[in-house]
């Protein structure tokens, strides 16, 4: 993480990093430490081209999964967890939104849960969302879709399993699906939520190339191709 011209916020975004390096060294259902690099760097490149506070945006997307209940087990613990480490480096003072308040309300609300969330309250907000979005789809979404699918014994596709319809948070978390059918449940319906134009632009040709796969993908299965 370079190019954060203050020392003092430098320090702490790299502080972040050792943090969640350690915390999601274990995962392997696509939560990983490299998941949450990738919306760093994304979120900071759509911070740059909306005018959003880009420290703001880098931290809360380091640390955005750290509360995640798929990784830390129990949301509220988790959240306790980062609050902790936020008081540690001093954010614990609200400065104009740019306080460990602003990080907390992040990560605390933008996870997608079958898609029932309320809008995210702030510019910063609606940025790390999106970058985390955005690392669901294109070839990227492909591989995590997998890899998280072999973590729970997901087959590939059963093309008796028709995708599931609008779910509620606990059915979109607990029941079977498919990888294929992933792409239906959610991913094929995160283009259309991305809040900021520079995201909106960047989904365009991640979901392109899902719909590509996903065509190629029945075309092989049928063995027309
Ligand atoms: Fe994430």
């Amino acid at each position: 993480m370079g190019q954060i011209t203050d020392t003092g916020q430098d320090a702490i975004l790299q502080a972040a990093c050792d943090f969640a390096r350690e915390a999601l060294k274990d995962d392997h259902s696509g939560h990983d430490w490299w998941h949450a690099e990738r919306v760093a760097e994304t979120a900071r490149a759509i911070a740059r081209a909306e005018g959003a506070d880009e420290f703001i945006c880098i931290l809360a997307a380091i640390l955005h999964d750290l509360a995640d209940e798929k990784v830390a087990g129990d949301e509220e613990a988790g959240l306790a967890m980062v609050r902790a480490w936020l008081d540690r480096q001093g954010l614990a003072e609200p400065t104009a939104g740019r306080g460990a308040g602003h990080i907390l309300e992040i990560i605390s609300t933008m996870s997608f849960r079958g898609g029932n969330r309320p809008p995210m309250r702030t510019l910063e907000g609606r940025v790390v969302q999106d970058a985390d979005r955005l690392d669901a789809m294109g070839a990227i979404g492909i591989a995590r879709t997998f890899a998280y699918g072999g973590a729970h014994g997901r087959p590939l596709h059963d093309p008796d399993a028709a995708p599931r319809g609008a779910m509620t948070e606990t059915e979109y978390r607990q029941a079977r699906s498919t990888g294929i059918n992933h792409f239906h449940e959610k991913l094929l319906k995160l283009r259309g939520l991305m809040n900021t134009e520079t995201a909106k632009k960047m989904a365009q040709g991640r979901h392109r190339f899902m719909e590509e796969f996903l065509a190629r993908f029945h075309d092989e299965w049928a063995g027309r191709k």
